[in-house]
């Protein structure tokens, strides 16, 4: 392993503090790296969201996560990046391995968040209402030191929604799944305390239409089958195993194939080469065939798609929660630097203009927390509630289509309010960049979550009930939201190329949702802001485009972690 930078955040600080002086200048006016805080308690924002919503009985899980993620795992995350996953096809006598090596760091992450419950905490207070929106919470903090391990662990924690589907298989594999441990040995599962889960529906043919796969399911007569063809995108290959689609024959089923056979053999998943992707680096992504992998069928042949989508429904709302992560953590940055550096005279934080791209960005980031722990509420009472069963369902796509839309676009604001460092990779406004375009892409790219919506709303009469029950309730709370509600329904109305407007009228409801999130969670100065900006017109297409007489340093101190 080549020598890492380690950053040691309290010397770096010690240094700026006072001015250095070289032979032709004196430094000053350098601002402090963001110190190591509690991203819990230091938040208020998401205390108070994560309380409404039903998860605040967490809140000491919730703490142990925060001060972890806003301190050790920052330096591990540096690590995790810096040193990227290597493909190791081959053992020094030759023998196939295809097994990927990951930097320490990636294990000592995985380890942190798996003891906290990251990818388990609501299976395993499956009984307490609000579980899956304090297994939000978890992921949201976890997300903002780190992203790439949250693939693995969204991963594991969907898995189980689909694996219920063989209930003989769940006994078997469940218990290792939502277990609170970390083992990365390359065992079979039955021997190891702890196991993770991956998924394989891409193909190089189609991803967003996974019935062109064209992996085939050969049945071998004892219930298990032979898989032969390949995947395209195989995230964390690492996993104890994969749930992966193939054409059985009664059509396109689910399996979940082991990457360490019962018997200690490796099974035949070949790993062609890692992708060499724009963000991500912690994390490796995978092109695989199967030469006749050995997989247990999940749910019935020729229901793949629907056991999967399961499974799906839940990476989907973590794709949310990750880009909610990630723009929380681009605005604390802004935030802390803008309040130490000064230009023309002045702080940048007090400088008029500044103030709007800050508070604009914190509303931004506000408003997609608010829609994505209200879906995480909508998952976590689906089982006991099927209107919020039906609103889970397609407020999942519209908060994923529009929140993961939204991420770049925030994130490079935020990396601007840094000036010339904001693209410097010592600083990790880079990495959040290159990290900020995965979810609008994977698990569904933007037009098929709009497909998705119109899908529900022609096929389910419920979730378009659910939906305007949800967005009528609060109806007469603000001028500029009840107009905005009154122009969507016409648009619903609506029935001529509705394809063809189905982003627009996504987009629309999206900001519905969070503008009657905001209005509910009752900050007057958020609400309102958000409502004129949003619904109301008084924006332009970038950020900083609030109105002037908007409470800006209302908005910016609210999410400033103290
Ligand atoms: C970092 C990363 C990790 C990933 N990990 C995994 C993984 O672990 N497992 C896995 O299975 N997949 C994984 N994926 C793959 C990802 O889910 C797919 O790339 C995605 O679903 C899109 O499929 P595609 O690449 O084949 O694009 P296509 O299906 O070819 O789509 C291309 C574009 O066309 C749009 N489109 C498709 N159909 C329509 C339509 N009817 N109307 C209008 N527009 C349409 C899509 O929205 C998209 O924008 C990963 C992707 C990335 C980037």
């Amino acid at each position: 392993m080549t020598a890492f930078r380690q950053s040691d955040p309290a010397k770096s600080r010690k240094q700026h503090m006072h001015p250095t002086h070289f032979d032709t200048h004196t430094l000053d006016n350098l601002p402090t790296p963001l110190p190591a805080c509690n991203l819990w308690l230091a938040d208020g924002v998401l205390r108070q969201h994560i309380e409404r919503h039903g998860g605040g009985w967490a809140a000491a899980q919730l703490s142990d996560l925060g001060g972890r993620a806003g301190g050790e795992l920052v330096t591990l995350g540096e690590q995790a990046n810096l040193h990227r996953p290597r493909l190791r096809s081959f053992d020094r006598y030759g023998r196939r391995i295809d097994e990927v090596e990951f930097h320490p760091a990636y294990h000592q992450i995985m380890q942190v968040a798996m003891a906290a419950g990251v990818h388990a905490f609501s299976w395993n207070h499956a009984d307490r209402r609000g579980a899956h929106v304090a297994r939000a919470g978890l992921m949201y903090l976890c997300s903002q030191a780190e992203a790439g391990t949250a693939c693995p662990l969204t991963m594991t924690h969907a898995a189980v929604a689909a694996l219920r589907h063989a209930p003989e298989l769940a006994a078997d594999w469940l218990p290792r799944i939502t277990t609170r441990d970390y083992d990365s040995r390359s065992l079979p599962a039955a021997q190891k305390t702890a196991c993770t889960i991956g998924m394989g529906m891409t193909e190089k043919q189609g991803g967003s239409d996974v019935r062109s796969n064209s992996t085939r399911a050969h049945p071998q007569g004892d219930g298990s089958y032979r898989i032969v063809g390949h995947k395209w995108f195989y995230s964390a290959p690492m996993c104890d195993a994969h749930l992966v689609l193939a054409q059985a024959e009664g059509g396109l089923s689910c399996f979940l194939l082991p990457r360490i056979l019962p018997d200690g053999s490796l099974n035949a998943v070949r790993i062609q080469r890692l992708k060499d992707k724009l963000g991500d680096w912690s994390n490796a992504s995978a092109e695989v065939e199967f030469t006749g992998a050995l997989a247990w069928r999940v749910g019935e042949e020729g229901r793949g798609v629907a056991t999967i989508l399961g499974m799906v429904a839940l990476t989907r709302l973590d794709c949310m929660i990750g880009s909610a992560a990630t723009m929380r953590a681009a605005l604390s940055q802004a935030l802390h630097h803008t309040a130490q550096r000064h230009a023309f005279g002045r702080l940048l934080s007090e400088q008029p203009l500044m103030c709007n791209v800050l508070a604009d960005l914190a509303l931004e980031s506000e408003a997609a927390l608010a829609l994505t722990l209200r879906v995480a509420r909508a998952i976590d009472a689906s089982p006991r509630d099927p209107r919020e069963a039906a609103f889970g369902r397609i407020a999942t796509a519209i908060g994923k289509y529009w929140v993961c839309k939204r991420t770049p676009m925030q994130v490079n604001e935020a990396q601007e309010c840094l000036g010339g460092i904001g693209y410097v990779e010592e600083n990790i406004l880079p990495r959040l960049y290159r990290q900020a375009p995965l979810n609008s892409i994977w698990e569904g790219s933007g037009n098929v979550q709009c497909l998705d919506v119109l899908r529900a709303l022609s096929r389910e009469p419920d979730c378009r009930e659910a939906l305007f029950a949800e967005l009528e309730s609060v109806r007469g709370a603000h001028a500029d939201y009840d107009a905005h509600l009154q122009r969507l329904q016409q648009a619903f109305e609506r029935s001529d190329a509705l394809e063809t407007r189905s982003r627009r009228l996504v987009e629309d409801t999206a900001l519905a949702l969070q503008g009657a999130e905001l209005l509910r969670a009752g900050d007057a100065a958020v609400a309102d802001t958000f409502c004129r900006s949003r619904l109301g017109g008084e924006h332009g297409y970038s950020f900083g485009t609030l109105p002037a007489d908007a409470p800006l340093k209302a908005l910016m101190e609210r999410s400033r972690l103290t």
